[in-house]
């Protein structure tokens, strides 16, 4: 165990890198902007994937897999996309290296290696994939395709954090074809509305569900549908996105189907993708300046069971009481890790799960095993408690609950509280520079408002909301017509 964590207070962003580190998460690698993701980190990752995997195949998806690089040639065919992601592209210009002619010792790119097509490495994979239906639709019969993958993905990020945003990053994207415009559309709000269920049930994080303005719309979208939280110092994180692409990427590659009427039309699509940025999500939002603080759903150990012994005699008796408690905790589908290490001190421990965020802990010592009883301690309160060794199965099934709502509901509050309705300039400027978080304001729906704003404030629009009232009023920084508020928020 090292020293304490900066406090949240006297540098967030410190705090958020110390707590990714020590609590064994993930670090920076050789690699400028890309992150080595450890075991503990990785195995929440594995948890959402497996959630979501099961939310997406429940509703009709199938996992496949396209390659790594798209020919600079499919990657430019539908030109907002390729013009969106330009900037940010790895390409690949030579398939082999050589030895140096003047330093023996080193390698060079061989210059007769040079690719005849560029290849783009992916930043998002919709050219592939469309590139590929073209063969796979001829008729209203193929219709539709409901596909998932599961990859990385770069992008050359010029300003990375650890999770929040990487240049190579782990995610998911749905990519779906349809016979139909409203289906489609369907479809894209479909993933949107499975996106908040996710985030707001199994990861405690509450969100508000929106449209982009065209300025934050994705690349070759008709429209973007987004969910939106609040980190606790007040900056707002997009935590998934879904597209409706209307037929733009079945014009750029010539995708059509035979109707049922008989007529040859364009087909509809969709993508969709949420990131490892919900690790971040989940970090910002949760945790406290004694480390990371994980909802039970996320949790790879729910429990920990910590024995406080002095010799091998006692630590045979508390190991007895505690395999029979991991045994019946197991029972009942909860993860439990019983640390019997005998290299590292109780003290160290406690301090080590705290900052790795498990949910439960509780301690056996010598008093415990006369009693008949357990100390339980939870990490989303730091209570500490005495509980009878017979009461514990069902005191643990009734806190994963438990703790999994607080958590929410400890969110949502603060989330809520940090919704303010502003009707003046001024108004939306002291209140960004003094709260923060999600400021609702009329806006008279022009990019340039927009942008006027965000050059004077660097607050954008997270979102339109969906649901909710909506009154017409005047935009805040321009005075026109503005047919409801939306959300503006500085933002990671
Ligand atoms: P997009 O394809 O731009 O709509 O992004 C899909 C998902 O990936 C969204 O949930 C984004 O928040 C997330 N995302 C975008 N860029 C990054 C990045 N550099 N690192 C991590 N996640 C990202």
């Amino acid at each position: 165990m090292g020293k304490k964590l900066t406090t949240r207070k006297e540098d967030y962003s410190k705090w958020y890198n110390e707590l990714v580190v020590s609590a064994n998460l993930a670090e920076n690698s050789a690699v400028r902007g890309c992150m080595v993701i450890k075991p503990y980190g990785y195995a929440i990752w594995e948890k959402m994937q497996a959630e979501l995997d099961r939310m997406f195949k429940e509703t009709g998806h199938e996992n496949a897999y396209f390659p790594l690089f798209v020919p600079k040639s499919l990657f430019e065919a539908e030109e907002k996309n390729a013009e969106g992601f330009a900037k940010e592209c790895a390409v690949v210009t030579h398939y082999r290296l050589k030895t140096d002619p003047e330093n023996p010792s080193k390698l060079i790119v061989d210059p007769e290696a040079k690719l005849e097509e560029e290849l783009i490495v992916r930043p998002t994979s919709e050219a592939i994939i469309w590139n590929t239906y073209k063969g796979w639709i001829q008729s209203y019969r193929d219709l539709p395709i409901l596909i998932n993958q599961w990859a990385n993905v770069v992008r050359w990020e010029m300003r990375t954090r650890l999770f929040l945003r990487t240049a190579e990053f782990l995610w998911q994207e749905g990519h779906t074809a349809h016979a139909s415009k409203t289906e489609a559309i369907a479809e894209a709000e479909q993933m949107n509305n499975i996106y908040a269920q996710f985030v707001e049930n199994f990861m405690g994080i509450p969100v508000i569900k929106g449209t982009k303005s065209e300025n934050e719309r994705f690349a070759g979208a008709v429209e973007t549908y987004c969910i939106e939280a609040l980190m606790q110092d007040g900056k707002a994180l997009q935590a998934g996105t879904s597209h409706f692409l209307g037929q733009n990427f079945a014009k750029a590659f010539d995708v059509k189907f035979a109707s049922k009427e008989g007529n040859l039309e364009h087909v509809w699509a969709t993508s969709w993708g949420v990131s490892t940025r919900l690790v971040g999500a989940l970090i910002m939002t949760h945790s406290d300046d004694q480390g990371l603080v994980l909802p039970p759903n996320l949790a790879p150990i729910q429990v920990v069971i910590v024995p406080i012994y002095k010799g091998e005699e006692q630590l045979a008796q508390i190991s007895e009481v505690a395999n029979d408690l991991v045994n019946k905790l197991r029972n009942v589908g909860v993860s439990v890790k019983y640390d019997d290490r005998d290299t590292q001190k109780p003290g160290w421990k406690f301090a080590q799960y705290e900052l790795q965020g498990v949910p439960v802990r509780i301690a056996i010592g010598p008093k415990d095993l006369e009693k008949g009883s357990v100390e339980l301690a939870r990490r989303d309160t730091l209570s500490k408690e005495i509980v009878p060794q017979g009461e514990i199965v069902e005191k643990v099934k009734g806190l994963m609950t438990e703790i999994q709502e607080n958590l929410y509901n400890r969110a949502l509050k603060y989330r809520d509280e940090h919704i303010t309705e502003v009707n003046s300039f001024e108004e939306f400027k002291e209140v960004l520079n003094t709260k923060g978080g999600f400021i609702s304001a009329h806006w008279d729906g022009t990019s340039e408002t927009e942008l006027k704003i965000k050059e004077k404030t660097k607050a954008t629009i997270r979102l339109i909301p969906i649901e909710g009232k909506k009154e017409a009023g005047n935009c805040v920084y321009s005075g026109n017509a503005s047919p409801q508020r939306v959300l503006f928020a500085k933002a990671y």
